[in-house]
């Protein structure tokens, strides 16, 4: 049996917690709120903002206030702030359904890991635009073959000279058609085992060989696409980290993708919308309003949690299986209540019809229970099948 306390990180008699906020940090929060509704009031729809709602400049007034690269270090050019900082003013701009989608990947992932793993040259090169807001970043990780099992990835990148030379396919790329660079993941060593053998590359956007090619989800837009790599040439230093030895790397950028607040607050503008119509005097209605306002502030804290840095490995995963699976009963409670009106093309349908998304992207809630269920909870591994 595992014990409470090793499942939350610290014995719980320790507890003596304050969730309040220090004065500084609320200020910051309420400044980051008016500018992300100023942000979220140049764009119509204001759910899934940080994957589809893409806006060069408000980006880039972002990167003027120091929203973006908060806690990396001074030193690398960042602005060393706490993570509770970056936590509120995160929570602003996804709460409000800002349009961060340019910047969110670069400031969220692609800078941590580069601040991790990357070069001091490759950290010069590639952390000022980020900062800046004026990078575009995807990450190409899923194949046709290979999402959920990041292990089974079959793009080839294959070293000549001075030179890797990629061939293979990518798909479910967010933002790929408007990409500067590519975080790609590839094989490097075919004959390795399947979780050796991997590397990761920066690959910018603009090199011969690559199409992109924007797919339509069901909800009508194309925020991701497939990637045909054909012979695409890049040079050798924009390897990042060890070769044949990034599947760890991979594994923590998966942490920064999982745990956060977009995980929670993806639609949070739909209920602000549908809220109004709520039948109050209805027991039923009434009874699902607390449910998911309870909801709300339980995978807050679990967010707060992961942020703080007080989690325990895995948790992430738990984190985002909690809040993604609430993402769903949000956008279906917002249909119930729209009820007939759910079935015209607006804000209401297209939440319910986008909703599958959130427990599947960032890894699907059924591999991330594994995840819980092995590592965090330490059940016994399913037997591999013959
Ligand atoms: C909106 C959106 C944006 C995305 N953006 C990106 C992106 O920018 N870059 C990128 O690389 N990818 C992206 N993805 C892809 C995403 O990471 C994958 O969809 C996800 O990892 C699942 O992979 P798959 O779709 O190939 O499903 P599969 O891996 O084929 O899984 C199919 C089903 O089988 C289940 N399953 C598989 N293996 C197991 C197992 N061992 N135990 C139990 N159940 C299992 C899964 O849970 C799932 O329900 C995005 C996806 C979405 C929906």
């Amino acid at each position: 049996m595992v014990g409470l306390e090793g499942f939350w990180g610290a014995p719980l008699a320790s507890a003596g917690m304050d969730f309040s906020l220090p004065p500084e940090v609320i200020r910051l929060g309420l400044e980051a709120t008016a500018v992300a509704e100023r942000g979220a009031r140049r764009h119509e729809s204001l759910e899934d903002a940080w994957i589809i709602a893409d806006d060069a400049e408000f980006a880039q007034e972002l990167g003027r206030l120091g929203y973006l690269g908060m806690t990396w270090p001074r030193e690398s050019g960042g602005y060393g702030r706490s993570a509770l900082e970056r936590f509120v003013v995160s929570e602003a701009l996804l709460r409000a359904g800002a349009p961060v989608a340019s910047c969110w990947f670069a400031d969220r992932q692609i800078g941590p890991v580069l601040l991790q793993y990357g070069t001091p040259e490759q950290r010069n090169r590639y952390l000022p635009g980020i900062l800046a807001g004026t990078a575009r970043w995807c990450i190409g990780m899923s194949e046709p073959d290979a999402g959920s099992n990041v292990a089974g990835i079959a793009t080839t990148a294959v070293r000549d000279g001075n030179e890797f030379v990629i061939n293979g396919q990518k798909i479910w790329t967010s933002g790929a058609q408007r990409a500067e660079w590519c975080y790609l993941i590839c094989r490097t060593d075919p004959e390795a085992p399947a979780h050796k053998g991997l590397s990761e590359f920066i690959l910018p956007m603009d090199t011969q060989g690559i199409s992109v090619r924007p797919i339509q989800d069901a909800s009508g837009a194309s925020h991701f696409c497939e990637l045909f790599l054909a012979d695409v040439r890049i040079p050798a230093d924009n390897l990042v980290g060890e070769l044949n030895n990034s599947f760890g790397q991979t594994m923590r950028q998966l942490e920064h993708e999982r745990g956060g607040i977009d995980r929670l607050f993806s639609n949070r503008t739909l209920l602000d919308l549908v809220e109004p119509l709520v039948d109050t005097q209805d027991d039923r209605r009434r009874q699902q309003l607390a449910r998911i306002q309870t909801r709300y502030a339980i995978g807050r804290l679990m967010v707060l949690h992961n942020v703080m840095g007080q989690a325990p490995r895995g948790y992430s995963a738990l984190t985002k299986i909690f809040c993604s699976e609430f993402e769903q009963e949000v956008a279906n409670f917002c249909a119930s209540v729209a009820g007939a009106d759910a079935m015209l093309g607006n804000r209401v349908s297209r939440g319910a019809i986008y909703a599958p998304a959130y427990t599947l992207m960032g890894g699907t809630t059924q591999i991330l229970r594994n995840i819980v269920g092995e590592r965090t909870l330490g059940l016994p591994r399913e037997p591999r099948k013959a």
